[in-house]
């Protein structure tokens, strides 16, 4: 995506907790952070584990594999980095964990909560890759 998009889009804050997950991301692998104390898996990143409070982790690749748990549809505000209407999806991972993400390439009148999607990756407004929801298969295309 060009620079000279004019967008609004606050630019990505990169810490030592979350580095690991775009850096997948940059790669095509949907990273899941993992507690290395009881297991439980996390997301979105954070320091330390809700259950059992152990700052050690890990990750693990999710399949990609989800469904759609809910989802809205944007007109309005428009941002010049994105195509409107945008749909925007909450999925459940087969792993278990939720993501939240725009969704590409299903028109507005399929979209169904509990439908197949999953994860691909795309340049946002600033360069960065941030996941996308499509149909499976939809970023072979
Ligand atoms: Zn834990």
């Amino acid at each position: 995506m060009s620079e000279a998009v004019r967008t609004r889009v606050p630019r990505l804050i990169i810490t030592q907790d979350n580095r690991f997950w775009f850096d997948a991301a940059r790669e095509g692998r949907l990273a899941i952070q993992r507690c290395t104390g009881c297991g439980t898996l996390r997301h979105p990143p954070a320091p330390a584990c809700a259950s059992c409070r152990s700052f050690s982790w890990d990750s693990v690749d999710s399949t990609r594999r989800c469904t759609l748990h809910s989802y809205t549809v944007l007109h309005h505000p428009k941002d010049d980095a994105f195509d409107y209407p945008l749909a925007v999806g909450l999925v459940d991972l087969e792993e278990g964990t939720r993501l939240v993400a725009d969704i590409s390439g299903v028109d507005l009148d399929e979209l169904r909560t509990g439908m197949e999607l999953e994860v691909g990756f795309a340049e946002h407004a600033h360069g960065e890759i941030l996941p996308r929801l499509t149909l499976p298969g939809g970023d072979r295309a």
